[in-house]
Order: C-alpha cells, then structure tokens, then sequence
C-alpha cells in the first residue's frame, strides 16, 4: 500500500470505531475495567520500531474501549457533562485532520471565520451585551482565569499599575469577594492569577447556595479600593444561580468588577422560561461558560467572555514578528486565549450550534430541566426519600433513609445494578445523591427507568439496613 491508502485507511477505521462504539449499548459503570486492568494490556517498554498504522489504530480500539466509561449515554447522570453529540464529534474530526493552527486570522481564515461568527451567535443566545469579546478555551476552569485576568489587568489600570508590564509585586491590592459554594476551579484561577486562592472573602450563601446580597453588602463596607465579586449562574450541586441584579448593583456602586461563572448555569439565559433564574446576569462585567456541558460539544471547549474587550485583549494578546498582524479591527483569535497554537474550536461550534439551532437548545435545556423536576416529583412519593433542595434547573439531589450510610449504599447499588450512572456528592456536610441531567439524549424516555432504578436500589438498600448484618452478610458473598 502507498502511505496514501494507508492514511485513508486509518482514518476510515477510526471513523468506524466510532461509529460502532457509539452504536454498543453503554457499559454499567462498574463494569468498565479499572486504571489497573487497562494498564496491564498496555506493552510499558517505548517501542522501538514502526508499526502498521491500521494495527496500532485497532489496538488502541480494543485495548482502550473496556476502560471508557457511559459519558455519552442518555441515563448518564454522575456529573454535569455533555454527551459529545455526533454532529460535534463530526466536526471536530474535520478540526483534526484539517490541522489548522488556529492562532492567526491571515494564517487561518476559516478557522477566525468560524470563531468570529459563533461569538456573535453565543452573545446572542446567553443574552450577553453583543460587543464582548469572547475567547475560545478549552474549558471553564481556563475561561474563569481568562474572565479574571482581564479583571485583574483592568481594575489595576484605572489605579495606574500595569499588571501586564510590570507585574503583581508592589501593586495595589486586589480583593476577591466570592460566593461560599463556589465551584473548586474558581479558585484554582485565582491562583495561577497570583490572587490567591486563600485570600478571599466568602460571602454568605442560602439553602440553595446563592450568595446573599446583604452580606455582600456588608463585606464592601470594609473594602475601598479594586475588587472582584465572583458569582455563579448553576450550583455544581443544586443548580442555583445568584441574584445578579442585585449582586452587580451592589458592585458596580463600589466600582467593583463581577464575574459570574456560569459553566452549565449560564444556559438558562437561552431559555424564556428559565431565563428568570439568570435574570440580571448581563450585567456583570464577564462570564465563563462550558461548550462541553450544555451545548454538548466534545472536549474541550469553553467560552471566556468579556465584555470590556480590551482590558481581554490585553490580558492575552499574543505578538510575534513572524506572525502577520491583522488589521486592528479584525478579530485576533489569540488575542482572547492564553494558548498561541490551539485546536480550531470555532469549527465544532459552529456546527454545533448550526445543528441545534436556537429553538433546538432552548428545547433540549427545557428537557432537562422538566426531566429533573419530574423525577424529583416521582422520587418524593417513594418512603424514606427526601429532595435536598429545591429544583430550579438540571440538577436534583436526594437523600436516603436520612443517613449518609443508606444514601451511600443507595448510590452503590444503581452503580452496582449497571443501567444508570448517578454518583453521591457532598452537601452542607451530608452525602447526597446528584442527578445531573444534560446529555442531548435524555428526555422522558428514560424518565421510567430511572425512577425505577432509584426506587428499586433504595428498596434493596433499605431492606438490608432494616434486616439487619444477616442479610447484608448474604448480600455480601
Ligand atoms: C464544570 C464546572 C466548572 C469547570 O469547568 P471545566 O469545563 O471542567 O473546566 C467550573 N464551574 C462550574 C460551576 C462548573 O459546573
């Protein structure tokens, strides 16, 4: 075979590997092998000699596929992810074998075109001022730290300190006023940003875990000079999002800057009847958001939006002699990214969206949330049941027996039962069970299995913690 055919060969073995693996009913989620047992098939010694294209790309197949675990099935609820929807997964293919470095607008047009047209698309449906800029990362942790370096460059100029050029020591201080159950990767930002993640002050939050305009209030009587509020459109636990319209007042009176983190959350601003939980949320000064989360894009892909676009190009600008610069009107994709040689994640975007449609993703994130509330009204007729919080969005959390041991064991025994995946998570110090609804594929078909999973794992559970060490003796063997 010339290297020609054998190109086209492995590229066609992939796309049926693919096909086929998205074809297979999804594995349970214990019956995936562990780290161990993938790593047992895999020869350690670095080889040292080629081998066949088509044998390494149908070893990779075989060795790696009892290690994946049900991401992309429709009863997947462990985590709020996407599904790596097939139209995405297509065209992020194309993004692969067109190998475009996707820095440059002179360099790569189409690749600019792509990012500069759904930038414009994504403003359009979160509702967000439509002169932001928008950087296209690879996830919201990398989106948060983009969002919060332009805050941080931005809030040091109007003071006269220009963080870019002469960095943080000696420069005023910046305070971070941040939501007490924010999400882990906020902090994460902070700390690659030299702010700290330990420095902050925690505002109070409710039940749900929206911050509370009063304590914020009170937190700024003791701050004068540049500060960064951090809110959030979705709970990673309870999807509640933050009274912004009060929060952002509340800032901006003091000449703070808001950032919202709303990897999955911010999506609500697309619907028109669940757009009332964001509401407000345009007003703050920049967002980060998920691709792979609610608009079911594959890995990765975020979105880093800010609406002063300067202080974002500043931050990330990138020059370089031996790149062309486009004209200073024209959108610079490296201009709003920490990376210079990145994935053209415009093009699966585009696709994505194109596919959807806004009416498709206003549809799909409805579906998800009438399927948590729906599940939440079966779940709370079956005894011993209780939900946690209030449902608002795609998230549901429920609590077993009232203890942490039959809610663990609840958890254990879908996993073990193998139809579903929902996985446990912690809560005002109390272990939970997390539903998290938002694979493109789930809608009230599954509604009936899951509610049967649920009820027939606690059944068993709650039989064995009632009859006692006899019975879980048996259940044990
Ligand atoms: C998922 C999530 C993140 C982190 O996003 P990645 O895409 O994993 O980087 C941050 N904040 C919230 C609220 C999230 O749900």
């Amino acid at each position: 075979m010339t290297d020609e055919t054998i190109h086209d060969e492995v590229l066609r073995l992939a796309a049926e590997a693919a096909i086929d693996y998205r074809a297979q009913p999804a594995p349970g989620f214990e019956q995936v092998a562990s780290f161990e047992q993938v790593l047992e098939t895999l020869d350690a010694c670095l080889p040292e000699n080629p081998a066949d294209p088509a044998e390494v790309i149908g070893e990779l197949v075989s060795k790696m596929t009892p290690g994946l675990r049900p991401m992309t099935s429709p009863t997947f609820f462990g985590w709020v992810i996407g599904g790596s929807h097939p139209t995405g997964v297509a065209a992020d293919w194309l993004t692969s074998a067109w190998g475009q470095n996707s820095g440059n607008v002179v360099i790569t047009p189409a690749a600019a075109a792509a990012e500069q047209i759904v930038s414009t698309w994504l403003l359009e449906l979160l509702g967000l001022p439509p002169t932001s800029s928008v950087g296209f990362v690879t996830g919201a942790t990398i989106a948060n730290f983009v969002a919060l370096a332009a805050a941080r460059g931005e809030l040091l100029r109007r003071v006269g300190w220009d963080v870019e050029r002469q960095g943080l020591y000696g420069a005023p201080v910046i305070e971070v006023l941040i939501g007490a159950d924010a999400h882990a990767t906020v902090y994460s930002a902070l700390r690659y940003l030299g702010l700290g993640s330990e420095r902050v002050k925690a505002i109070e939050t409710d039940e749900s875990g929206r911050m509370r305009p009063d304590s914020l209030r009170d937190a700024f009587q003791s701050i004068d000079g540049p500060a960064i509020v951090i809110a959030q459109a979705g709970q990673i636990n309870t999807g509640a999002c933050d009274p912004f319209t009060e929060i952002c007042t509340i800032a901006h009176d003091h000449g703070a800057w808001v950032h919202v983190d709303g990897a999955f959350g911010l999506w609500a601003q697309a619907s028109p009847r669940f757009r009332h939980l964001t509401q407000g949320v345009e007003l703050a000064d920049s967002w980060a958001t998920d691709g792979h989360k609610w608009l079911q894009l594959p890995y990765d892909s975020g979105f880093a939006i800010v609406k002063d676009r300067a202080a974002h190009e500043r931050c990330m600008s990138i020059e370089a002699s031996y790149l062309p610069s486009a004209e200073s009107s024209v959108r610079e994709p490296s201009a709003y990214v920490p990376e210079l040689s990145r994935r053209a994640r415009g093009f699966a975007a585009w696709a994505m969206i194109r596919a959807l449609g806004r009416s498709g993703i206003v549809e799909m994130v409805e579906r998800h949330c009438d399927f948590a509330a729906a599940l939440g009204r079966k779940c709370v007729s079956i005894p011993g049941v209780r939900i946690v919080a209030p449902i608002e969005l795609n998230q549901l959390m429920l609590r077993f027996g009232e203890s942490d041991e039959a809610t663990l064991a609840t958890v254990g025994e879908i996993r073990r039962r193998g139809r579903i995946v929902i996985g446990p998570a912690l809560w005002r110090g109390e272990w939970i069970m997390r539903v998290s609804v938002c694979n493109f594929g789930t809608g009230p078909d599954q509604l009936p299995e899951v509610e049967r999973e649920i009820a027939a794992a606690w059944n068993d559970v709650r039989s064995q913690l009632l009859d006692g060490p006899r019975d879980k003796a048996i259940a044990a063997s």
